[in-house]
Parts: C-alpha cells; sequence; structure tokens
C-alpha cells in the first residue's frame, strides 16, 4: 500500500492531533506545504480512508486516524467521543460483531460499512467533574 505525498501529509497530522478534525481543519494546518484546495484534503481522505487508515465521524463531520489500523477491517467500529475534551477511543467489540454478523446473514443484508457513534465523557473528564463522594464531603 504506497501513499502519495498528499495522503501522507494528511495521515500525520491526523495522527499528530489525537482528536477528530475537519477536513478544514487539515486544511489550515498545512497551508504553505503544497495543499492549498480542499478537494486535494478530501481527495486525500477519501483514498486513506478507503484503504481504512482513517475513519469519518459523522456526528461531527470530522476525521479520525484509526487506531490501530489492522484491527478493525472488517469489523463493526465503536467510537467513544468525549464532547468535553474531543477524546475518541475507537474499539471493537467482539460480541457485537458476531451478534450483528449473524443478523446480517439471516436478513440477506450486504454491509457497506458501519461505524457506532458514543457520545458522553471520557474517564478523565468524567473525573474532574464528578470527583468521589469522599473526597468532597469531609
Ligand atoms: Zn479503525
Ligand atoms: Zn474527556
Amino acid at each position: 500500500m504506497r501513499l502519495t505525498t498528499n495522503q501522507e501529509r494528511v495521515l500525520a497530522t491526523l495522527q499528530q492531533s489525537g482528536t477528530p478534525l475537519s477536513a478544514y481543519k487539515i486544511l489550515d494546518s498545512l497551508k504553505g506545504e503544497g495543499l492549498n484546495a480542499p478537494t486535494q484534503i478530501y481527495r486525500a481522505l477519501g483514498h486513506l480512508a478507503k484503504q481504512g487508515l482513517v475513519h469519518r465521524l459523522e456526528s461531527l463531520n470530522a476525521y479520525v486516524k484509526c487506531a490501530p489500523p489492522t484491527s478493525c477491517k472488517g469489523s463493526v467500529r465503536a467510537f467513544a467521543i468525549c464532547d468535553s475534551c474531543g477524546r475518541v477511543d475507537e474499539f471493537v467489540v467482539p460480541s457485537l460483531n458476531k451478534y450483528l454478523g449473524s443478523w446480517l446473514k439471516q436478513n440477506v443484508f450486504s454491509l457497506g460499512s458501519s461505524i457506532i457513534e458514543l457520545r458522553g465523557e471520557c474517564a478523565i473528564c468524567c473525573k474532574l467533574e464528578r470527583p468521589s463522594k469522599g473526597s468532597v464531603e469531609k
């Protein structure tokens, strides 16, 4: 699998960010490096998404780098999105995959792509806002 320079730059930008980025945010950080048009970014993102290297999060209209690249291929991807800090954790639930797999077979539905987006607060943000009872009242 070979990537063009533009695709590598876009991928590196997403990797460095650690949080989801919109196509325009990616364009902003790559301006001056030969990438000036949104279409260049969209084309690179489209290719990277096809390869499974990045995923598009519909609810945020943003992209994240797949982590890790090999584990989520062909499975239902789930993303826990923290609304407070923007952190996104990608994970795969094997039992969910198994369940959905048999449903798809029974109902003869050909799955194109599937992404489950869970919105809420990450462990770090929960702890900051809701300290345990013992530490609050003393
Ligand atoms: Zn992935
Ligand atoms: Zn958070």
